[in-house]
């Protein structure tokens, strides 16, 4: 019963699926999938083409007339060929991504439009049959698409399968054969298809959680010093691009060595704790708290002049001053801002922040200085 219901969990996760409920997430997970999408389309549909191609030069002449040879070489070479082809080149350009995905799903319709128009001009088209059952599979496993689309794709290709047999079968025994036939396509593809998504959105979010381990700060919760590597580069370029300058602090608390000595470990690191929790209460939540190491904190304060940023600084200082830290008594910090200038590069922003910040302790500590 327990293994059943870890298998059902498998496929059907709705634990996850919850997940992905959320925008952001969604959108991330997108592009995420997207790279390894197009990869995957575009040498499919190519493969699709190829094999297009070697069918054409099968010699068919047991079973199929002239004409219909003629037929066949037409709408394959002539339509489903370039069509593929044309979905493999469009599938490496990003911005034809939902073309690609559109395109991909019609495609099967198509092919089997003109598998059953052909079936239509034979009078055993049982050489043909598996072509549709392939499709089918085609669609939700090898192709590429994404679940939703592999889904209605899938669908409307069965329907044009069935009806169309429907009506080119007389045989009610055969036709009942084919209606299962394309059940088992139908099932082992739809099957297939989500445990694939399935797993992809399970990778997804590990190297979501992965990524979060390393930016994060495990005493504090805020970010640790490599996401600066993730935030300066992109904060330099939007400024340089529409001149709307960011600011960056480096605080420190004042002798929190003092702390250690005296109250321990654990009273310092509670210190640090309320600290973070502080700072991230006054900040906005597109600026950035990052633990820089110790004692010290940097702060990438977004869009904001020389005047508010030199208050925002007041206000911190302040507010850390006034709080109760219990035990620890009074906690003061010490704080060097900067704003960042034109061609500005990020290791100076961070020296200069440095050396505004050794200014404050020089200053007698509990103050903020400007650079
Ligand atoms: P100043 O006012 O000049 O900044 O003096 P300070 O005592 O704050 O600075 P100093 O660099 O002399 O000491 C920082 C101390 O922070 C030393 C180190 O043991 C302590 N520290 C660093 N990381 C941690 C931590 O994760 N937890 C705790 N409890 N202490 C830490
Ligand atoms: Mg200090
Ligand atoms: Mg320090």
């Amino acid at each position: 019963m327990k293994q059943l219901q870890k298998i059902l969990q498998y496929i059907f996760p709705f634990k996850l699926l919850r997940k992905f409920s959320d925008k952001n997430l969604k959108t991330l997970y997108e592009e995420w999938d997207k790279p390894s999408r197009q990869i995957q389309i575009s040498a499919i549909s190519c493969l699709t083409a190829l094999l297009y191609i070697a069918f054409v030069f099968i010699d068919k002449s047991s079973w199929v007339s002239e004409q219909v040879d003629m037929l066949m070489v037409k709408l394959y070479l002539l339509l489903i060929v370039p069509m593929m082809l044309t979905i493999s080149f469009l599938a490496y350009k990003r911005k034809f991504y939902k073309f690609v995905m559109f395109a991909l799903a019609v495609s099967p319709m198509i092919a089997m439009g003109c598998h059953a128009y052909i079936a239509s001009r034979l009078s055993n088209y049982s050489p043909l049959l598996a072509e549709g059952y392939l499709c089918v599979l085609w669609i939700f496993i090898v192709s590429g698409m994404t679940f939703g689309y592999a889904l209605v794709s899938a669908f409307f290709t069965s329907l044009i399968l069935l009806f169309s047999a429907f009506y080119l079968m007389n045989h009610t025994g055969t036709y009942s054969m084919h209606v299962f036939w394309i059940l088992c396509s139908f099932s082992f593809g739809l099957l297939g298809a989500l445990i694939f998504d399935r797993s992809r959105k399970a990778v997804f979010m590990s190297q979501q959680e992965l990524h979060r381990l390393a930016v994060t700060d495990s005493l504090t919760g805020v970010f640790n010093r490599n996401q600066l590597n993730n935030v300066l580069p992109g904060e330099v370029e939007r400024s340089t691009r529409y001149k709307k300058p960011f600011g960056l602090l480096m605080i420190d608390i004042d002798h929190f060595k003092r702390i250690n000595d005296a109250l321990g470990h654990g009273a310092g690191d509670k210190v640090l704790q309320k600290t973070a929790e502080i700072l991230s209460k006054l900040i906005r939540e597109n600026d950035t708290l990052i633990r820089w190491g110790g004692e010290e904190f940097v702060l990438v304060i977004l869009e904001v002049d020389k005047k508010s940023l030199i208050h925002l600084c007041e206000n911190l200082r302040k507010k850390i001053e006034d709080e109760n830290y219990g035990a620890a008594g009074k906690i003061t910090v010490s704080i060097g801002a900067t704003l960042f200038k034109e061609n500005d590069f990020p290791d100076a922003l961070l020296d200069r922040a440095d050396k505004a910040l050794y200014e404050a302790k020089e200053k007698g500590r509990n103050v903020v200085v400007y650079a």
